[in-house]
């Protein structure tokens, strides 16, 4: 993992000061859009409507609720799996071995969900607990990570991750130490990755559909789309949860606060941010507008899927016949790069049907507010600087050869441009 002259690889999100900004800001942008969401002029710019004060942000029962869903997802990791997976080679040339149990996770979810709604479990509430459940969410990822900071100073150095380990205190414990933290055979970054977050969300989703269909009789339109789409997002994630091992959060970057943060509160906090807009604010969408947004999504899923697969399945074995006939560029690492293909196309087509996925799961919104839209501005924003850090790692790891497909693939996330 290190790079090829072994130097430190340089400071990522403006260093220190950057990391503690971000340790303020994402937290607070995240509140923000739960307080506008459900008020009336609904601004994404601007005050939010009020400020909670602690008596509705803490509550030890939310607390409980919360570490609750965790340890349910943990138990559902902890069962038998269909396939036990290997992963990338580390440093010290071993391979970490992970149960691929994820989809798995998903509907013994939504079975006992569905057996707690029919015994009685009044889920339609569950968007009135938004704001202390975030709360709880929040505190648990800060001090999860303070754990897993400790966790690192007892960790081998071959254990830690590239990037995480300047020095300094608060970049190390934003950016995370220790690539893959596990204790026995519980691997945490792989658990948060997909789990709780991504099961989390559709959860959210669904509950803010019951309570629409509590509030004005039926579902509407919009919000079926909205949960649809986002439910075959968080489906396809996890039935192809072995892909995730190739992934730069999986091999690349340490645990710690990003993506304890980003997968335990950002994720189910921020990502059915639609629904919980539509809820407070109806959509009228006609059939031939729906069925447009739906064109759009399966296009996006189409490239998205397509290129993420193709990735997986050549660097699982290049010789598979699927990927065998694509063209590739030798790298000094042994390893090959894809140049034709999804992957000849622009260096990151899996980003761009993300991001037409994105777009079309806020059009169902309208175009009334722009708070709907934060998801495609904030994911712009994200896979751009995400599509930049990951060439940086790619020069580092391929140099000529990087530059030779950077040559022959000019464009990076949109053709032509
Ligand atoms: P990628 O899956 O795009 O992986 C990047 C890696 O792929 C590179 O580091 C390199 O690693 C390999 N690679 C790059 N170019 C080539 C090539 N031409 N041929 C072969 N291998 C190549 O990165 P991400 O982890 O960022 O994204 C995974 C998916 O997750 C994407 O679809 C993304 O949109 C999605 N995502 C979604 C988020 C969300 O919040 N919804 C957040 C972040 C990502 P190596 O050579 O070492 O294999």
């Amino acid at each position: 993992m290190a790079s090829p002259q072994g130097s430190r690889p340089p400071l990522e999100f403006g260093g220190p000061l950057g990391a503690a900004a971000l340790m303020l800001l994402l937290p607070a942008t995240m509140f923000h859009l739960l307080l506008v969401a459900r008020s009336g002029p609904a601004r994404l710019l601007g005050p939010p409507p009020y400020l909670p004060g602690p008596e509705v942000l803490w509550s030890p029962q939310m607390l409980l609720l919360w570490l609750t869903w965790l340890g349910l997802q943990a138990a559902l990791y902890l069962l038998p799996a269909r396939k036990v997976a290997e992963g990338q080679e580390l440093k010290d040339k071993s391979r970490l071995r992970y149960p691929i149990n994820g989809f798995q996770a998903l509907v013994l979810t939504a079975l006992l969900v569905g057996l707690a709604v029919c015994a009685g479990l009044p889920l339609g509430e569950l968007p009135e607990m938004l704001l202390p459940l975030a709360f709880a969410a929040t505190l648990t990822a800060f001090i999860f990570s303070l754990l897993l900071y400790l966790k690192a100073l007892v960790a081998p150095a071959s254990a830690l991750a590239p990037g995480g380990n300047s020095g300094n205190p608060i970049y190390d414990f934003f950016l995370g130490r220790e690539l893959n933290p596990r204790i026995w055979s519980f691997d945490f970054k792989y658990f948060c990755e997909l789990r709780p977050g991504l099961i989390g969300w559709v959860l959210i989703n669904l509950a803010l559909l019951m309570q629409e269909a509590e509030l004005r009789g039926t579902p509407s339109l919009a919000m079926w789309l909205v949960n649809g789409f986002q439910l075959l997002y968080v489906a396809d994630a996890l039935w192809h949860e072995e892909a995730v091992l190739t992934t730069m959060d999986i091999t690349h970057d340490g645990f710690g606060f990003m993506l304890a943060f980003g997968d335990l509160a950002w994720v189910p906090f921020t990502y059915s941010l639609q629904a919980q807009f539509l809820l407070h604010h109806p959509q009228a969408l006609g059939l031939p507008m729906a069925s447009v947004i739906c064109l759009m999504n399966a296009v996006g899923y189409y490239i998205f899927r397509g290129a993420n697969s193709q990735k997986n399945t050549f660097r699982k074995n290049p010789s598979d016949p699927r990927v065998a006939g694509l063209e590739t560029i030798p790298t000094a690492t042994g390893r090959q790069l894809l140049v034709s293909g999804w992957w000849g196309m622009v260096r990151h087509p899996n980003y761009l049907g993300d991001l037409i996925m994105a777009l079309a799961w806020s059009l169902p919104c309208g175009v009334s507010h722009l708070l709907p839209y934060f998801y495609v501005l904030y994911f712009t924003a994200l896979l751009v600087h995400r599509e930049a850090r990951d060439e940086q790692q790619c020069l580092r790891k391929y140099g000529l050869a990087w530059r030779e497909y950077c040559r022959r693939v000019p464009y990076r996330i949109l053709p032509y441009v």
